[in-house]
C-alpha cells in the first residue's frame, strides 16, 4: 500500500486522514490537523514528512525482525518460556497469532525510539537472534531513545509456538540480555559503555 501517512512530529501518532476534496479549498495556513493523540495542531506537510521519516524507520525494523522471526524454530509452549526467560510464567508473555501482528506490535513498543530516529536524533533499535544454555532460540530486540527524551531502553524477546504463532515478553526493567548479545554479536565486552551504532539503510 503506497498511501501516505501522516503523522505528529511530537509523538507519532497517526493524523486522521483528510477527508474527499476539502483540502483543495482551505486557505493554507488552515491545512492543519489535531493529533488525537497529544492535541497538537499539526501543519500537514510536517506531518506527511513525519509519516514518511516514521514509515522508513519502522520498516527497517519490521524487515530486520521478519527475518529473524522466520528464523526461529517452533517450539512447545513450555520451552519458549524457557527460551524467553527461565522460570518465565505465561501470564507474563503476549500472545500474538502472526508475523504481520507481531512486527505491528514491536514497533508499537519503539515507538519513542523511531520518533528520535524519524528526527534525526541519536536513537537505536536493534535486533538480535538469541539462544539460552539449552539452545532454544527466540529473538531480542533492544530499542534506546535519545538523550533529548531520556534514552530509556525497551527490551522485548519473542520465541515461537506455532507456524504463525509467537510470543512476547518484555521485561521491564530490561534484563540486559539482548544488550549482552548485541555487544557479543560486535565483539565487544559486554560492559563497553556505548551503543550508539547507526541503523544504515
Ligand atoms: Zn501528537
Amino acid at each position: 500500500m503506497s498511501l501516505r501517512i501522516a503523522r505528529c512530529p511530537g509523538c507519532a501518532a497517526v493524523l486522521p486522514a483528510v477527508g474527499g476534496m476539502l483540502p483543495r479549498f482551505w486557505p493554507w495556513g488552515k491545512k492543519r490537523q489535531k493529533c488525537p493523540n497529544c492535541g497538537r495542531q499539526v501543519p500537514l506537510s510536517d506531518g506527511r514528512i513525519m509519516g514518511d521519516s516514521f514509515s522508513y524507520w519502522a520498516g527497517q525494523l519490521q524487515s530486520q525482525l521478519g527475518a529473524s522471526c522466520r528464523e526461529l524454530p517452533v517450539l512447545t509452549k513450555a520451552r519458549a518460556l524457557a527460551a524467553l526467560q527461565p522460570g518465565l510464567a505465561a501470564d507474563h508473555v503476549r500472545l500474538v497469532p502472526g508475523l504481520e501482528s507481531l512486527k505491528h506490535y514491536v514497533a508499537q513498543l519503539c515507538r519513542q525510539a523511531l520518533c528520535d530516529q524519524a528526527h534525526g536524533r541519536e536513537a537505536t533499535v536493534q535486533v538480535v537472534s538469541l539462544t539460552n544454555p539449552e539452545h532454544e532460540a527466540s529473538v531480542g530486540i533492544l530499542a534506546r531513545s535519545s538523550v533529548e527524551s531520556g534514552e530509556k531502553e525497551r527490551e522485548a524477546l519473542v520465541a515461537r509456538i506455532g507456524q504463525n504463532r509467537f510470543i512476547i515478553y518484555t521485561p521491564s526493567p530490561p534484563t540486559g540480555r539482548v544488550s549482552v548479545a548485541l555487544h557479543a554479536q560486535r565483539g565487544l565486552p559486554a560492559d563497553h559503555g556505548s551503543t550508539s551504532i547507526a541503523t544504515p539503510a
